[in-house]
């Protein structure tokens, strides 16, 4: 099978690999789309152990198991459904798993991957392939961040909100925000096209590092060190900051009055738990047409190397790669 090789220095080839077997309490799976994520960028810059790609659909490939020929998204925190955690229904925080797909074992940048049976997302057959991978980081992870913060910032007390980053999360974060009740959605970006996306999904440009407006409820998608010093200093008293852009650079905080006299949450969240999926289906369903517009490319994994460039300099909101 075909399958990506990310070498490091920006290097990526597409080689031929052994199909992998289904261990186990596992599936193979036939990957149709696999969505490219900001987060594999690392990867790219520093070279993968395993195939990237997590954000992952495609059909079941293993006949005579219970779920073959079924069109699955991949889940891809490895959970035990035992412990505490995941017994409360967070999944995507198992104390006792920590195995992430598309990071610490293959992912979805290949035609085939096999996946442990709890992370199989079954996809309804209304939701189609081409907007079928949004339902992961796009749409879990920014309405699970939303949802997490909501009773400290309920909507009718909370005012304009200000999100901080127009990429897929932020985007994402924007319709998810709207439609749990927020209505007035204000958001930063650099890139002018990022802006205008935005604004047609109904937010308003807020200058990139003004201090003009302060918020109750910042939601934070850049991972971008001046962003989030930023937001501690214009989160009104007993506001939320919520990061969910994330960084692995060593964050410096600046302290200084705007921060320290102050009580306020500072809150991340991690994906999503496996409870969501029905509500993030049904926030898809609604949304069909706008998160559409987030899908601005489609390509074979012979492109993916350029494809993936342009994705990095920011040319592309949220391409999919696509296996006939
Ligand atoms: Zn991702
Ligand atoms: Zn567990």
């Amino acid at each position: 099978m075909q399958a990506a090789v990310f070498h490091g220095n920006k290097t990526i080839t597409i080689g031929e690999l052994e199909r992998p077997v289904a261990g186990p309490g596992e599936v193979l799976l036939r990957v149709r789309r696999t969505a490219l994520c900001g987060s594999d960028t690392k990867l790219w810059i520093k070279g993968a152990e395993f195939t990237p790609g997590h954000e992952i659909f495609g059909v079941v490939d293993q006949p005579g198991h219970a779920m073959h020929g079924k069109r699955c998204l991949v889940y891809i925190p490895v959970h035990c459904g035992k412990c505490e955690t995941c017994l409360a229904g967070d999944t995507q925080m198992c104390l006792v798993e920590s195995v992430l797909v598309g990071w610490n074992r293959p992912g979805g940048y290949a035609e085939y991957l096999t996946v442990p049976e709890q992370c199989l997302l079954p996809v309804p057959d209304d939701i189609e392939d081409d907007i079928a991978p949004l339902l992961l980081d796009t749409i879990g992870t920014a309405a699970h961040g939303v949802r997490f913060v909501r009773p400290l910032v309920p909507p009718e007390t909370t005012g304009p909100v200000l999100v901080t980053g127009a990429g897929p999360v932020g985007m994402g974060a924007i319709v998810a925000l709207q439609n749990l009740g927020y209505t007035d959605v204000h958001v930063s970006d650099l890139k002018e096209e990022r802006l205008q996306l935005a604004e047609s999904f109904g937010a308003r440009r807020h200058p990139v590092g003004s201090r003009d407006t302060r918020f109750k409820l910042i939601v934070e998608c850049s991972g971008a060190h001046a962003a989030r010093s930023l937001g501690m200093e214009i989160v009104l008293p007993r506001g939320v900051l919520i990061l969910i852009g994330e960084s692995d650079l060593p964050w410096p905080v600046q302290e200084n009055k705007a921060i320290r006299r102050k009580d306020f949450y500072m809150v991340r969240t991690f994906y999503f738990p496996k409870s969501d999926f029905p509500l993030n289906v049904e926030l898809l369903r609604n949304e069909k047409a706008r998160y559409r517009r987030l899908v601005d490319a489609q390509f074979g994994i012979d492109r993916l190397p350029e494809m993936f460039g342009r994705f990095v300099a920011g040319e592309l909101v949220k391409p999919l790669l696509a296996f006939a």
